[in-house]
């Protein structure tokens, strides 16, 4: 028997709490929209909020998480730096997967990943997103079709300050004529890295079943593939060797 694949689904949780508006859209919080989304498949799924102790990132959840999902907006910088090296651990050292979600391109735990300005241009005028595949083969692709159209989100536009991707799986178009690298994947120590850009606060994006099967794909291609942790430092010879 397989064991499920357990995701955490991290959210800053602070715009639906504080903004009728968005706490119209998302009444439990975008966590629970992801979540209830992830449910759909043979997941295991927890959440965890920024103002829950230790951000809902004790020890003992990460150990027990595959796979952990990330927004935030607001707040990043009232991530602490504690859990954000202990998820950096978990990630290089246990090859726990990450996808990064949105406007958590500016999250601790990215940039540090990255190890670049992750910065981009941006517009919050509601307008159409056309996402297009441009890795079809890709399993985080799969069952998508040749592209996902959004009625409604923020724009994000190149140039986007992050690392070359190993894999580049979806370019996003904009009606202001902008294009943004929407889809990208990293591998950093034994962890994997998706980082996904749709999913502004004030649109339900993440209720679309075309949105909710690229992050369950996500979860399935980032999860752990590593059994054990790599051996490292003074090891003894695996042969006799001449003294
Ligand atoms: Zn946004």
């Amino acid at each position: 028997m397989t064991q499920s694949i357990r995701v955490t689904v991290w959210n800053e949780y602070r715009h639906e709490r504080e903004n009728p508006k968005i706490g119209a859209v998302y009444p439990e919080g975008i966590h629970s929209a992801i979540a209830a989304g992830l449910k759909n498949y043979d997941f295991a799924v927890q959440t965890a909020t920024l103002d829950e102790p230790e951000h809902g990132l004790t020890e003992e959840k990460l150990a027990n998480t595959d796979v952990l999902v990330w927004w935030g907006h607001k707040a990043h910088e009232q991530v602490s730096d504690e859990v954000v090296e202990r998820v950096h651990r978990r990630i290089l050292e246990d090859g726990m997967g990450l996808i990064v979600l949105h406007s958590g391109h500016f999250s601790k735990i990215f940039k540090r990943l990255m190890g670049t300005g992750c910065n981009l241009k941006w517009r919050e005028d509601g307008q159409k997103e056309r996402l297009w595949v441009v890795a079809p083969g890709h399993p985080i692709a799969a069952g998508i079709g040749e592209y996902i159209e959004l009625p409604q989100e923020e724009m994000y536009g190149e140039h986007f300050d992050i690392p070359e991707p190993e894999a580049l799986v979806f370019v996003s178009w904009f009606p202001g004529g902008e294009v943004f690298r929407s889809g990208c994947c990293y591998q950093r120590g034994t962890g994997r890295i998706f980082y996904f850009r749709p999913g502004h606060e004030e649109y339900p994006t993440f209720f679309n079943p075309q949105i909710q099967q690229v992050i369950a794909n996500g979860v399935k291609w980032a999860a752990p593939t590593f059994p054990h942790k790599p051996i490292r430092g003074n090891t003894p010879p695996l042969e006799n060797l001449p003294r």
